[in-house]
């Protein structure tokens, strides 16, 4: 009997992940990973981080999968559920028993700018990078705005940093935690712009709104992703701020998939509908995906942790790090090591584990109690 026929959509970390899991669940099956980057599998992580920190940019490439025909710089254009098939923008056509979609998200665009803007997500933006000036402007305190950020100024640029909210990272951290933080990087000579946005660019300057002129050799965007369900919408498949999937990772479709930053799932954890777009979620999602395709048994129930780096000091978490929550901060040193709690309704919903390791697995268990908690303070040792 032939074997089963898996078509991935999508070359990134989440990709790579399931064509692993189908793999030890299912050695006969032929397994096809269409990705629009000209690379194979990397890891992103590196490339605002370890990369900028003398790590060599061989490191990032994910290993290799057993018997996987990789089909790279081609974008799949059509879903056909009925005829089981994708079609590439080469016109290659793919038909499928089982299909993933893990085609993560695409950066949110400013409406001026145009290529003079990097926005960070790829190997070549960071090839990019890498050759360009001497003067920086980042835009977005985000995520990745902040780990860029720093990375430039780490390398030596003159970095300038621009954004509307209060602080470096306001959106997930307390407020008090966000103005230590934006503190620490004008003392390691970034110049922050809070509270301004970009109005227009030309000839190597930044214009802001506060009527600012910030001269740049390079200008990098990390103004957040949206995810790339395009595909799913055109085919009819559920989608509600990504695709939406069952305790399985299936779509409303039984015979197609979503994982990773594409896919918005339910966690029994913390009863709600959520989307992550991190590197443990892409890594552990992508494979269970993998093994339900391959008719494993599995469900979905993994409480996903993230973690990031900013000059010196660092951070994982887990849960909703979301800075509209209530909080509550049990620091050892203040600022600089220590446990953040975000409380709803009295119940631990995230939590923010600062220069604090090894507790990622105690922070789930926290998330999955149930009732009120009180007397957080040691809860976690910090
Ligand atoms: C610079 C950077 C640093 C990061 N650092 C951290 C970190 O420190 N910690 C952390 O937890 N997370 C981090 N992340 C997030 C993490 O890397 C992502 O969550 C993860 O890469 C998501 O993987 P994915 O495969 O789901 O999506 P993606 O990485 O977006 O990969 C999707 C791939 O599919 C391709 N594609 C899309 N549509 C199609 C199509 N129609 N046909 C063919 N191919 C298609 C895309 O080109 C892309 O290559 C970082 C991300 C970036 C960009």
């Amino acid at each position: 009997m032939a074997g089963k026929r898996y078509v991935i959509v999508g070359g990134g970390m989440t990709a790579n992940a399931a064509a692993q899991g189908i793999r030890e669940t299912d050695r006969q099956g032929t397994i096809t990973v269409i990705g629009s980057e000209s690379h194979a599998p990397y890891a992103r992580p590196p490339l605002s981080k370890a990369l900028w920190k003398g790590q060599p940019e061989d490191s990032v490439w994910l290993p290799k999968v057993e018997g996987v025909q990789l089909l790279t710089g081609r974008r799949v254009a059509k879903l056909d559920r009925k005829a089981h098939r994708v079609t590439d923008d080469q016109g290659g056509s793919h038909p499928y028993d089982k299909l993933l979609l893990a085609t993560g998200g695409t950066p949110k665009l400013l409406p001026f700018g145009g290529d003079a803007v990097i926005y960070f997500r790829t190997l070549d933006d960071y090839r990019r990078l890498r050759r360009d000036g001497k003067r920086a402007v980042v835009i977005g305190g985000g995520f990745i705005g902040s780990e860029i950020a720093a990375a430039l100024s780490v390398d030596g640029r003159k970095v300038s940093m621009i954004f509307p909210e209060d602080g470096i990272c306001a959106r997930a951290f307390p407020k008090d935690l966000a103005a230590f933080v934006t503190g620490y990087y004008r003392e390691k000579g970034v110049e922050v712009l809070t509270g301004d946005v970009p109005t227009a660019i030309s000839g190597g300057s930044v214009r802001t709104k506060s009527g600012r002129d910030l001269a740049a050799d390079v200008i990098v965007g990390g103004l957040g992703i949206a995810p790339e369900t395009r595909l799913a919408e055109e085919a009819g498949l559920t989608v509600r701020d990504g695709i939406v999937v069952d305790a399985q990772l299936r779509t409303s479709d039984p015979d197609i998939f979503a994982a990773g930053d594409v896919a918005r799932f339910r966690s029994e954890v913390l009863e709600t509908e959520m989307r992550v777009e991190h590197e443990d979620n892409a890594n552990t999602m992508g494979k269970l995906a993998g093994q339900s395709m391959a008719g494993a048994s599995v469900a979905w129930r993994h409480v996903p942790m993230f973690y990031s780096d900013l000059f010196d000091l660092g951070y994982e978490a887990v849960g909703e790090i979301d800075s509209r929550l209530e909080t509550f901060a049990d620091w050892k040193i203040p600022f600089r090591e220590g446990v953040v709690y975000y409380l709803r309704d009295g119940r631990v919903r995230g939590v923010l584990l600062w220069n604090t390791w090894g507790q990622v697995d105690n922070a789930r268990a926290l998330l999955a109690e149930r009732g009120p908690q009180r007397d957080l303070k040691g809860r976690l040792p910090r």
